[in-house]
């Protein structure tokens, strides 16, 4: 048996999806700049799905512009601030993905930005007296915030709307990562104060290399990549028609199906706490589990019984993908950021399962059956 559990990593595409994508890129080949009739079905294809991508975030389209990616905009919102708000000091958490945290320090190298970094909460959650104080005591600076709306590694959900609060109040940028978070959670840009959002379509079950930044109307940036007069001259380059009209029509679904698949989710992931509980003695969940968290994720620290850090591999031999941090931390052997941020020296055994709409309770009995053979030291037949 197979068992998919990594779906903060990336998410297996909508089959819907994958049928209009393959139409999309069959039919519609005319270059959206071109002025002939081909090319003016891609550009409507286009506006009408930068319209859906808007509307479902309340927002005006001509706020949305596509990227490659979370990691494109995320680099965007801070470079942009910098550059063209005159933006000297950042604030950011040390849970934050690293196309934050290396696009911060990137600043402070090149630029001599003032980077400051909030503390955290025992339960992993920003501790906000903290960023009200850095605030404060930096009111000369021109801030830039930069907080995500959940974790990708421990779920924990972010205050959002209080933090904006906060950077109304002092005059400072807001720019959330909802990469975890939109499809998935109710994401409101304009309620939260909100000037830069960074999103992704590969975790809800739309394509790879596509996403997209909201910027606040009010906030006037320069293009990031130079070239032809694409997204209203902001970046250049032809546009990824088939990723865009994909990851409309992923976010359409999302959004349709979102309170059936959160209810069936949580329920999941309650069922996968209990049975672990249960059967595995001195088994811990890292991050705030129990309270304010993303119920897609959840991240195990299983108890040592001597082979921690075989557990991702013996896992993967039973035919269960999960992920020991985030995947791009997964790969390079130095442990989680974010698991030593919130205080964790559990880091070779704590396993992140993540939730997706293809996710059934068989998947995680199958998982929690494997996980107690191997914590009892059993062999584990895939
Ligand atoms: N931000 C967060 C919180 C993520 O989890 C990820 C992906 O892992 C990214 C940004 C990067 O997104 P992308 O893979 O689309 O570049």
């Amino acid at each position: 048996m197979n068992v998919y559990l990594d779906n903060a990593a990336t998410t297996p595409m909508d089959p819907e999806v994958v049928a209009l994508m393959t139409r999309v890129m069959t039919e519609n080949y005319g270059n959206p700049s071109s002025i002939h009739a081909l090319g003016r079905k891609s550009r409507t294809l286009i506006e009408k799905s930068r319209k859906k991508v808007a509307k479902h975030l309340g927002v005006a389209p001509g706020e949305i512009f596509f990227t490659s990616g979370g990691t494109e905009a995320d680099n965007m919102a801070i470079s942009c601030a910098v550059r063209d708000l005159g933006v000297t000091h950042i604030i950011t958490s040390p849970l934050e993905h690293h196309a934050v945290l290396h696009s911060a320090e990137r600043m402070v190298e090149e630029h001599g930005v003032k980077l400051s970094i909030v503390q955290l909460l025992p339960d992993g959650h920003v501790d906000l007296g903290h960023l009200k104080t850095l605030l404060e005591e930096n009111a000369d600076r021109k801030t830039l915030v930069s907080l995500m709306h959940a974790n990708n590694e421990v779920g924990n959900l972010l205050d959002v709307a209080q933090v904006g609060a906060l950077c109304r109040e002092n005059g400072a940028y807001f720019h959330t990562d909802t990469v975890q978070t939109i499809g998935h959670l109710e994401v409101t840009p304009k309620e939260w104060g909100v000037h830069f959002l960074a999103a992704s379509a590969h975790k809800f079950h739309g394509p790879k290399g596509i996403g997209f930044i909201y910027v606040d109307e009010n906030v006037q940036v320069k293009p990031i990549l130079t070239g032809g007069s694409q997204e209203r001259n902001m970046r250049g380059g032809t546009e990824n028609l088939i990723g865009i009209v994909g990851m409309a029509k992923a976010l359409d679904i999302a959004i349709e199906e979102l309170d059936e698949i959160r209810t069936r989710l949580t329920d999941i992931r309650n069922h996968m706490m209990t049975r672990l509980q249960n059967e595995i003695e001195g088994v811990k969940f890292n991050g705030d589990y129990n309270g304010r968290t993303n119920y897609i994720v959840l991240n195990v620290a299983f108890p040592d019984n001597g082979d921690g850090d075989m557990m991702l591999f013996n896992l993967d031999i039973a035919g269960i993908a999960a992920s020991g941090g985030s995947a791009c931390s997964s790969g390079s052997n130095v442990g989680s950021h974010v698991l030593r941020a919130i205080g964790k020296n559990l880091n070779m055994n704590s396993v992140r399962f993540s939730f997706g709409k293809f996710t059934t309770k068989e998947d995680v009995d199958y998982a929690v059956d494997k996980l107690v053979e191997l914590i009892n030291g059993k062999a584990v037949q895939a």
